[in-house]
């Protein structure tokens, strides 16, 4: 990554932009143009955008059972508008994701929409001459998969590049008693087979682990990667859940994920595909599966990040810790123009924190949890 200001431990976060005076206001602008970064030299290229916080799972470690929405959701037209003006500053990667996003009735005609977007930038940050140089975006997908085989082909052919599914465990019962649905694991494997079928593939499939829950599933995802031909994911529990169960020892941790790995069969480490790789890639010593390991907890990826998140009812969030959100669609409904979008997104993001705490005394929970924020 070009420009990347040395990491810093400052805490820095966000002040809302309605409480800042004219004079701050000032000097957080000081980027008018150019490709978005923030005030660390973090270029923002990745949006996720949840497109409802409803779900169709309760997973034990994330929902306390409630059902329904608790924030509103946005008309199709006013994601996209929202995303084009993302897109137009540099963001080149759109995950969309929720909640739940494939509950959301209008998904398919936002990802075809989406499949018409060209990037804004070249890789070297200097804007396209036209929209003709630009290329088309990465456009992914989070789901659960519980209703992705219905509509993993139609989501193909729209224009989705890729897919990741969520799943805690690789048998049936561990998986109900997880998602606190019955029957969901056949569904979720029928998804995953369908989406391999119709060239979603590599699917990656996310696995958070919890101590005394699903740990004693690490060989067995190692074998489910290299039989079904998917990319197994163990993604450490972080403290965003909705009802505040979160404790150190219940996060399973790269180095012990890692050490029980080795002892099935010896690992060898794959380059990371970019930069801003939040996994460190594995494949085993036959070259036959893969396996990452995203570990925000023991072994945080703040000095790369090149994420902003819009929740549901569009307010923007830049990091999963924030302790604010900043009202991107307050700003549409007073009439703003793209410039303005333009200018208060540039403006938000100025603002991005230099990193999480988790795990330290002085550490906030946020103001939303993962399914509320998008995941
Ligand atoms: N419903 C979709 C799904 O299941 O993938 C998208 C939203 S879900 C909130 C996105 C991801 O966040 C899932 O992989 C889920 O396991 C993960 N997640 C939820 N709570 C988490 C937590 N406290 N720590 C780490 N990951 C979490």
């Amino acid at each position: 990554m070009a420009d990347l200001m040395p990491y810093t431990t400052i805490d820095d976060a966000a002040t809302p932009v309605w409480e800042r005076t004219g004079d701050d206001r000032d000097s957080d602008t000081q980027q008018v143009q150019g490709r978005l970064r923030d005030k660390l030299g973090r270029d923002i290229t990745d949006l996720r955008v949840s497109v409802t916080d409803r779900c169709n799972f309760k997973c034990v470690y994330c929902r306390t059972g409630n059902e329904g929405a608790q924030y509103a959701e946005l008309a199709i037209a006013d994601y996209l508008r929202i995303v084009r003006r993302f897109v137009s500053l540099g963001v080149e990667k759109v995950r969309l994701t929720g909640g739940e996003p494939l509950l959301q009735s209008g998904l398919v005609e936002m990802v075809r929409e989406l499949a018409k977007m060209r990037t804004a930038y070249l890789p070297d940050g200097t804007k396209v001459p036209d929209a003709a140089h630009g290329q088309p975006l990465d456009i992914a997908l989070t789901t659960n998969g519980h209703l992705l085989e219905g509509l993993a082909k139609p989501l193909k052919e729209a224009g989705l590049s890729r897919i990741t599914v969520s799943m805690d465990a690789v048998d049936a019962e561990t998986f109900a008693k997880i998602t606190r649905v019955p029957r969901s694991f056949n569904r979720v494997m029928a998804g995953i087979r369908e989406a391999k079928a119709v060239g979603l593939g590599p699917v990656k499939v996310n696995c958070v682990l919890l101590r005394g829950f699903n740990d004693g599933q690490i060989e067995q995802f190692a074998e489910f990667s290299r039989r079904e031909g998917v990319i197994v994911r163990f993604i450490e529990f972080m403290p965003l859940e909705e009802d505040r169960s979160w404790k150190p020892e219940t996060v399973i941790r790269m180095d012990e994920i890692v050490d029980r790995l080795n002892a099935y069969r010896p690992l060898v480490e794959l380059a990371p595909n970019c930069a801003s790789e939040t996994a460190k890639r594995f494949t085993f010593d036959d070259g036959l599966g893969e396996i990452g390991i995203i570990a925000p907890v023991s072994r945080p990826f703040c000095g790369a990040c090149s994420r902003v998140r819009l929740t549901s009812d569009g307010k923007i969030r830049t990091c999963l810790f924030s302790q604010n959100d900043h009202d991107l669609y307050g700003e549409m409904l007073r009439g703003g123009t793209d410039e303005e979008l333009d200018t208060y997104i540039r403006h938000v993001v100025m603002q991005k924190e230099a990193r999480h705490h988790i795990g330290e005394p002085d550490f906030q929970k946020p103001s939303r949890n993962m399914v509320h924020i998008g995941g």
